[in-house]
């Protein structure tokens, strides 16, 4: 897959609100789970795309239920109903084939294509990211965002190879980290009214942050595998 890498949407990106990537990513996933749904569509029951869809043993656990967010029913009945097709043969165990090794097999070939995608697109990023924190003048827009989750802290740092960037990065992540700390636990102590309506909305929005900072969007692979 090629993807399309405009540095000013990794700028921009910077001033979001929440990490860079994972707001970079969000757009690219649903983009991608459009097309699936596409795909999923009856005349496309033929297509290239169906094929490797069956050939991959359908979608992780996670992008199955956000598919079928997003495809409604009559999709995911057509896209369930080949991969079905396949356990079924399983269960026949024909040829005397072990049943169940043949559906550990099955679970063990899965091999998800949006994780696929979304990976390489993430490296992608992380990739532009890098190069783009060569400049100072980039140092300083990235630092008035919120910085990286901690998972894409730490897949860039693993391709950071200038010292300097390795402890703007960390100093950085810190500096948030304190600020969403304080934050959380202005927007607890100011839980009840009057209190309340003093809230900031970088308090408010405090919840949130701290779960992505420190998991990722969801979906996120923690840790490199
Ligand atoms: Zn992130
Ligand atoms: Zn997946």
């Amino acid at each position: 897959m090629v993807v399309k890498m405009e540095k000013d949407k990794v700028v921009d990106a910077f001033l979001s609100g929440r990490c860079p990537i994972c707001s970079l990513l969000r757009q690219d996933e649903f983009d991608l789970l459009c097309h699936w749904v596409g795909v999923s569509d009856e005349k496309h029951r033929t297509s290239n795309d169906r094929d490797k869809l069956l050939k991959s043993r359908g979608f992780c656990n996670y992008h199955f239920w956000e598919f079928e967010r997003i495809s409604g029913s009559y999709g995911s009945a057509e896209v369930g109903m080949g991969l079905i097709e396949e356990i079924i043969d399983i269960l026949q165990g024909e040829e005397g084939g072990n049943r169940f090794l043949g559906l550990l097999e099955h679970y063990r070939n899965l091999d998800c294509p949006l994780c696929a995608d979304m990976a390489e697109i993430e490296a992608g990023y992380i990739k532009e990211l890098i190069s783009l924190l060569d400049s100072d003048e980039n140092r300083r827009k990235y630092a008035a965002g919120w910085g990286l989750c901690v998972p894409h802290l730490i897949k860039t740092i693993i391709g950071v190879k200038d010292d300097s960037l390795v402890s703007f990065l960390f100093e950085e992540e810190k500096e948030k980290m304190e600020q969403l700390e304080l934050n959380a636990r202005e927007y607890v102590h100011k839980r009840n009214a009057p209190l309340r309506w003093e809230q900031t909305d970088d308090e408010k929005n405090s919840w949130f942050r701290a779960i992505e900072k420190l998991v990722g969007r969801r979906g996120t692979k923690i840790l490199l595998e």
